[in-house]
């Protein structure tokens, strides 16, 4: 912890009148900064490799006369380009979660949530051969949030489930009112995660797998768009997994965020 303490002098060098003392606890800026500073030089190494990787294709593509080289070599230059383009995408959510100013909150039935994240993840499980279940929620299950954050949310947590599960798995999502709390869960029996690495899947561009992440097309901020999500709606996000077994993540949201007349209260 470091306390900053400027001694101001009350009257311009005139000793015994007196100063003021600013004390600055500087401790909590310096951490913030650093952790900004390791942010940007995360997302320049994040943006560093395809677009390298582009430039050496395209600089060896000039050189190739085959067409069915020129071909290969062009069809991976568009997956470095749609690795880059998604990173952004997925950087331009994560800072329009973060800024809170246009922030709208409307009771949500949850069994729209899911029907939404469900419908948009639903081509990427056929293509992986992978069902998704969803399990339809009462009608007058709603939460108080902000739809298009939590659609996210949940499509982000069915996209990894889809991404690290074999073909043939099934992925399933449900919700619950459970006392003070509704939860909604997406549980998949895929690859798992180990547990030491399960406190730092949140981070920004953790993964466990680096080379599994770039394979399946991750960009390493899902799980951090989650995580700023349920942080906007005061709630929390939990994962238990086995690794060889699969995960379960749940949302979990206050009931007062599912109460409709929380609204006019928050608002
Ligand atoms: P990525 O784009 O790499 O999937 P995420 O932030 O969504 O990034 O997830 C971080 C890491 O957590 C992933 O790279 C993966 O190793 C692990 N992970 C997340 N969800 C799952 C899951 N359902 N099953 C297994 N591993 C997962």
């Amino acid at each position: 912890r470091t306390l900053v303490i400027t001694a101001v002098p009350l009257e311009d060098g005139v000793a015994g009148r007196g100063a003021i003392a600013v004390i600055d606890d500087v401790t909590e800026r310096r951490r913030l900064e650093a952790v900004r500073r390791d942010f940007v030089a995360n997302i320049s190494h994040e943006l560093k490799t395809p677009v390298g990787a582009l430039a050496l294709l395209a600089e060896t593509i000039m050189d190739e006369r085959d067409p069915d080289v020129v071909e290969r070599l062009a069809g991976r230059m568009l997956t470095e380009a749609h690795r880059v383009g998604r990173t952004i995408q997925d950087l331009l959510e994560l800072s329009s979660i973060e800024v809170e100013e246009d922030k709208v909150r409307e009771p949500v039935p949850v069994r729209q949530v899911l029907a939404g994240a469900v419908g948009r993840i639903r081509p990427a499980a056929d293509q992986r051969q992978i069902r998704v279940e969803l399990l339809e929620p009462d009608d007058d299950l709603a939460v108080v949030c902000d739809r298009r954050q939590l659609v996210s949310a949940v499509f982000n947590l069915l996209e990894n489930a889809v991404k690290y599960s074999e073909a043939g798995s099934t992925v399933r999502t449900w919700a619950e009112a459970d006392g003070d709390v509704v939860d909604i869960v997406v549980e998949d029996h895929g690859m798992g995660i180990p547990t030491r690495d399960l406190e730092r899947v949140f981070e920004r561009f953790y993964r466990v797998d680096q080379a599994r992440s770039r394979r399946t097309g991750g960009t390493g901020l899902g799980l951090a768009i989650v995580r700023h999500v349920v942080n906007n709606h005061a709630g929390e996000v939990l994962v238990a997994s086995r690794e060889g077994e699969g995960s379960t993540f749940t949302l979990r949201f206050p009931v007062g965020a599912a109460d409709p007349t929380a609204l006019e209260r928050t608002t």
